[in-house]
């Protein structure tokens, strides 16, 4: 059975305690490699040797850290087709998907950073005859990295480029559950001329490594994303020690379907926005919201659609939804759906696990679940299922479609349809969410801020923001 190792000090490294963890292939249900257990001890080496590469790191400047931030990318896209297999394997999403969106941006990641650095700017402030200011942004030094299981090599390099572009060398934690790109990226480092200790990549547990890197008085940043209350727990331990932090929550994200729309794009799109990646993205529409006049036409469309998908071995072409990532995470989305039963709603279509012949047997499936007649307020329009699992809730104008689509703790992302121009103005700014997608859905710059309000998460991501997140801004004032 393939071993997983550390990347520490530009080794790849068993954890010091010597243990090991079971890795899962949720298509069938079954370990199929082991990752280290690592503690502690293991992030503190990472710690010194990131201290270590950090001055020469630095000392290269932007064009030599672009220049091997490129040939990483650039080994990746090499090694196209080996990630994406890996990453449908360990994630249970369909390769196509892998193919399509996770591998591609990943590179694009990379590549993006690298090059977004080389323009980078820095501020002047000239104070007529009395002085003059500029902003020196420099590296912060050592940063921390978690990341989830959902996008794994996705959202791990989202965090780990721009951090190296700007300077940092890098203490980086990928989902336990998701662990094999993220060493499989280990792997390259070397040869790409990624120099030892710029990335350290240390596997393991959240309560144990993430918490090592969370409370490391030498990791003064970190950058995270995952679920709400993993992020309110960083937050706690990070306060009293002032570290930086990004935090990238959950989301029950709004879809407002108005009644002029263009019906045939909404329909189709809404299908993707609802069920990709089995419904785990944390962009994904969990809550339906449709003009009156035509909610039973949406609804009866829209369940013959969802009807039609397919769920199936993430390997083959024709199925649209593959495994949810783990049993764990099965139990809890099926727990929803009976949930959603006991507080009234009616399943329209799914609602049940699939169960698939030979190999995929005991894979952990779940058919696409379309639910109606529960109000704004019950547990499930509320809380996070993170699943292939959506409401329907009809509304009669735009000031209720907004009420509902604000009626959550969360405020990542929404997705409007309309045709109306003024509306579409009126809307995006009364929605309470980070990211407006007005007529498409999961269109992304990588310019443009990422991030969410309220319970959705602090800071942005993406561009200059993620850039300034990952350095110090210091004024300089010279009299004149
Ligand atoms: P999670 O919070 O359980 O885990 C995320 C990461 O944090 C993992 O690497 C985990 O090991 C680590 N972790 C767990 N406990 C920790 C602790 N005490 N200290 C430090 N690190 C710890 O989330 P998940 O289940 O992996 O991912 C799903 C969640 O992520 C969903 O809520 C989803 O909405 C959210 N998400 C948000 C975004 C975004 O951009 N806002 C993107 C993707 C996923």
């Amino acid at each position: 059975m393939e071993q997983l190792l550390n990347l520490i000090d530009g080794e790849q490294r068993p954890a010091i305690g010597g243990g090991w963890l079971d890795v899962y292939e949720p298509a069938k249900g079954q370990v199929y490699a082991q990752l280290p257990d690592s503690d502690e001890r293991d992030v503190e080496a990472a710690v010194d040797a990131a201290h270590r590469a950090f001055p020469a790191w630095n000392a290269l400047g932007r064009e030599g850290r672009s220049a091997a931030i490129l040939r990483l990318a650039q080994a990746i896209e090499d090694d196209m087709e080996g990630f994406v297999r890996d990453e449908s394997r360990d994630n249970g999403k369909p390769l196509s998907l892998a193919r399509r969106v996770d591998i591609p941006r990943a590179v694009s990641n990379f590549r993006f950073f690298a090059t977004a650095i080389l323009h980078f700017p820095s501020e002047a402030h000239l104070m007529d005859d009395v002085a003059v200011n500029y902003t020196d942004r420099q590296p912060i030094g050592v940063v921390g990295a978690i990341s989830p299981w959902n996008l794994p090599l996705y959202l791990f390099t989202w965090k780990i480029a721009p951090a190296l572009a700007a300077g940092n060398c890098v203490v980086a934690k990928p989902s336990e559950v998701t662990p094999l790109t993220a060493y499989r990226m280990g792997t390259l480092c070397k040869a790409a001329g990624i120099p030892p200790g710029v990335l350290n990549i240390v596997h393991g547990l959240g309560p144990k490594v993430g918490a090592a890197i969370t409370a490391h008085p030498r990791i003064p940043a970190i950058s995270f994303t995952g679920g709400t209350r993993t992020g309110a727990e960083i937050a706690r331990v990070a306060a009293p020690l002032f570290k930086k932090l990004s935090l990238e929550l959950g989301g029950k994200n709004p879809v407002l379907v108005f009644a002029d729309c263009d019906f045939e794009d909404m329909l189709k799109t809404t299908v993707r926005s609802s069920f990709t990646n089995q419904g785990q993205i944390c962009l994904c529409g969990s809550r339906i919201l449709v003009e009156r006049s035509i909610y039973t036409r949406f609804r009866d469309a829209f369940v013959e659609r969802v009807k039609a998908l397919t769920v199936g071995d993430p390997e083959r072409g024709t199925s649209d939804l593959g495994a949810v990532v783990s049993k764990d995470h099965m139990e809890k989305v099926l727990a929803y759906i009976d949930l959603a039963r006991t507080e009234g709603g009616t399943v329209l279509t799914g609602g049940t696990r699939v169960l698939l012949d030979g190999a995929l047997k005991d894979g952990w499936y779940i058919a696409p679940t379309v639910i109606e007649g529960l109000g704004p307020q019950c547990r499930t329009n509320q809380e996070e299922i993170f699943g292939p699992v959506v409401t329907l809730q009809p509304f009669d104008d735009e000031a209720e479609a907004l009420a509902l689509a604000n009626a959550t703790p969360y405020g990542l992302a929404s997705v409007v349809w309309t045709t109306d121009l003024k509306r579409t103005h009126r809307v995006a700014r009364a929605l309470q969410a980070g990211i407006v997608w007005v007529n498409c859905w999961m269109v992304r710059d990588l310019r443009t801020p990422f991030g969410g309000m309220k319970q959705s998460g602090v800071g942005r991501e993406g561009g200059v923001e993620a850039l300034r997140f990952f350095t110090e801004a210091k004024n300089i004032c010279i009299k004149l």
